[in-house]
């Protein structure tokens, strides 16, 4: 499996009166063919400005001051707008949260279809309503011809996340990023889109990014998982490892917030506390002030990565009385 995009020590930061604050503090993932990554975090925690970095969407206060982004080998943070444009809709899509935001009011469903058509092919007219059709047939929408006509506001909210998973297919996108795209669904339509996002993935051999605030969808469709906290990815492995070995704190404390179906939603052991804002100025750990293992050593130093497999490494000095140990146990072996 190639690697499609490969995300190196990005910072992303935003100019405010207060100077200059990153909230992404040097993340590092990449995204091969075929595979899902979910980005895990609460709200607030730099998964979406991760994406929109990707993207080249971020808000006009904010700017990649560091790092680097390659998507099929090409440098994306050094491209312009209108070089930036020329991927976006084409092979790199992105469907947000509320496809009521994302969708125009304005205009019908097949018009909205066609723009990226229009954009980035070279589709006759017959050719474009052919495709339209194909691909609100593909996200399973029943009586394409139909619903080409209709408005937004004439679709259920399923229906409308499904024109717009239809409108990021347009032109065969090699990556695909989803922000949130179930979160405004009810359980049942949730369920639907999380499906054919993952039957989409497998049939058309695109890479998913799906950024998620909810441990329950990352089970249902990640490959691989990355933790990110206040701005720093705290920890990654492939699904098994984050659900069966969990290293960081923060992780465990994500996962025992799921409510569990045995419980009937009862016993949530949520996290204490809160995020830190950008400008709160933490030492050491950015987790410390939340963490219930928090040592002397974690309030001064940031901890470094601990790599536990090929896959699996956490952000946590935790890990280094472990790894001490397990490495004076080679010596005596
Ligand atoms: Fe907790 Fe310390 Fe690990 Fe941070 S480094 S997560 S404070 S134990
Ligand atoms: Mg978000």
């Amino acid at each position: 499996m190639g690697t499609l995009l490969d995300v190196n020590h990005l910072v992303t930061s935003f100019r405010t009166a207060e100077g200059k604050l990153p909230a992404v503090r040097g993340v590092s993932f990449s995204v091969d063919k075929g595979e899902t990554l979910c980005i895990v975090g609460e709200s607030g925690c730099g998964k979406s400005i991760t994406t929109l970095s990707v993207m080249g969407l971020l808000p006009d206060n904010g700017e990649i001051t560091q790092g680097s982004i390659t998507f099929q080998g090409e440098e994306l943070t050094k491209k312009k707008e209108d070089e930036m444009r020329k991927h976006r809709g084409n092979d790199i899509s992105m469907i947000f949260q509320e496809p009521m935001t994302a969708l125009n009011p304005v205009f019908t469903v097949g018009y909205q279809i066609m723009e990226p058509l229009n954009l980035h092919t070279k589709l006759g007219k017959k050719e474009k309503k052919s495709r339209a059709i194909e691909l609100l047939t593909q996200v399973g929408l029943s009586d394409p011809e139909k619903v080409l006509k209709k408005y937004p506001h004439q679709l259920s909210g399923g229906m409308r996340q499904r024109v717009m998973i239809a409108i990021a297919l347009a032109c065969n996108p090699s990556l695909l990023i989803a922000d949130e795209p179930t979160t405004a669904l009810d359980v049942t339509i949730q369920a639907q889109i999380l499906e054919l996002i993952d039957d989409l993935k497998e049939d058309l051999g695109m890479g998913v990014v799906m950024v998620t605030h909810d441990m329950g969808v990352v089970a249902e469709v990640a490959d691989r998982v990355m933790v990110m906290y206040a701005g720093n990815v705290v920890e990654t492995g492939t699904v098994e490892e984050i659900f069966e070995t969990p290293q960081h704190p923060y992780t465990k404390g994500l996962l025992a917030s799921v409510p569990n179906v045995d419980d009937e939603g009862h016993n949530l052991e949520a996290i204490p506390g809160s995020l830190p804002n950008l400008n709160e100025k933490i030492s050491g750990c950015r987790f410390h002030p939340r963490c219930p293992y928090a040592m002397d050593k974690c309030k001064m130093e940031e901890p470094p990565y601990f790599q536990k497999t090929d896959q699996h490494k956490s952000k946590c000095w935790l890990h280094e009385e472990v790894a001490s140990n397990e490495s004076r146990q080679k010596a005596y072996s």
